[in-house]
């Protein structure tokens, strides 16, 4: 099982990628409260989808911690899911209520209360290389950078008074629901979700403008695996934004890029002591330090395996490796190496 699950993930190219923090405020921390903001964030490789989540859970609801991990965790599933239905809009504001509402169902019968007890808001985004749905309840703002200028997608929805705010709960949440489906250019390089927790520092709800911090936070993603990029966010949020408020705040970036997933031996896990070796149609990676040696078969006859031309690129890119160092190390040739890096 292990095994299959590693070669599936080996050197898989992606073009969206994410990272996300939630910090509890001081509000909770000094009532011993847990943080109720939560997010998720999923990749669907085949349609070269992301679709990330920020949910609010609300103060008043003494189970919404709950209600928001499992809301973004479901919405984020469905989303990528679905992908195409969202982006044809087939699928449309109702399937994301009545989702949000079946998994709040499952965590009643699971922790028991009622359903207003797991009340949380709703800002989520799935992103493909054309187009972006917006899926947004209550506060909270959805963001893009588009040739580094931040614009706001999704501004916060308070109805008419100030603190006033909607819950996926509340009876007018699939009148308030705002899904909205818009193509983007190749210029659009990053988009940023947050809790309004965040906003005080992070948006001008007056002039309807986020800070470009967020553009800077999202380009982390460009040098650093995703789960190093949470832990710098969570220190930033903490010692930036944490500050500024008392409320729990949430941060999700995505980045636009190509992306190596590397692969690591599925034994002992060391990801630089791998040496290639074998045919296009049969290729081998064998792992120096255990021993263990990895098949990956070609799709077709002619071409080496997807996997491998990753590999390639993996080491160019993000190793700075040379042909000649690259061809010592997978065996293939240098033309073949040249040729991949080219043609990217
Ligand atoms: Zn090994």
């Amino acid at each position: 099982m292990i095994m299959i699950k590693a070669m599936e993930s080996a050197f898989e190219a992606i073009n969206w990628k994410a990272a996300h923090a939630s910090v509890a405020g001081s509000k909770h921390n000094k009532a011993g409260v847990p943080c109720q903001d939560a997010s998720a964030i999923q990749i669907n490789q085949a349609k070269d989808a992301l679709a990330a989540c920020v949910c609010d859970g609300a103060g008043s609801a003494r189970l919404s911690h709950l209600g928001a991990q499992a809301v973004a965790n479901a919405v984020t599933q469905l989303l990528c899911e679905k992908a195409n239905e969202f982006i044809s809009k087939t699928l449309t504001e109702e399937d994301i209520v009545n989702t949000a509402r079946a998994v709040i169902d499952q965590q009643v019968k699971t922790h028991g209360g009622k359903a207003k007890d797991y009340a949380c808001t709703i800002v989520a985004l799935l992103v493909t290389n054309e187009k972006v749905v917006t899926v947004h309840l209550g506060d909270g703002v959805i963001a893009m950078v588009e040739d580094g200028s931040p614009r706001v997608l999704s501004p916060p929805d308070n109805g008419e008074f100030a603190n006033e705010t909607f819950f996926v709960t509340s009876s007018s949440a699939l009148h308030r629901m705002r899904v909205n489906v818009l193509p983007i250019t190749s210029l659009v390089k990053s988009f940023v979700l947050m809790s309004d927790g965040a906003q005080a520092s992070l948006y001008d709800k007056k002039n309807n403008i986020v800070s470009s911090v967020v553009e800077q936070m999202a380009s982390w993603l460009d040098d650093a695996p995703a789960e190093e990029v949470n832990l710098g966010m969570q220190s930033a949020i903490q010692n930036s934004l944490i500050p500024r408020t008392d409320d729990d705040c949430t941060v999700a970036v995505i980045r636009r890029g190509i992306f190596i997933q590397p692969y690591s031996c599925p034994i002992c896990r060391a990801s630089e002591s791998l040496r290639g070796f074998g045919g296009k149609t049969k290729f081998k990676i064998r792992c120096e330090s255990c021993g263990h040696i990895q098949l990956f078969k070609a799709e077709t006859r002619r071409a080496y395996p997807i996997h491998v031309r990753n590999w390639v690129r993996y080491l160019a890119c993000n190793k700075n490796k040379d042909p000649k160092q690259i061809r010592k190390i997978t065996s293939i040739s240098v033309d073949t190496v040249r040729r991949w890096i080219r043609e990217g």
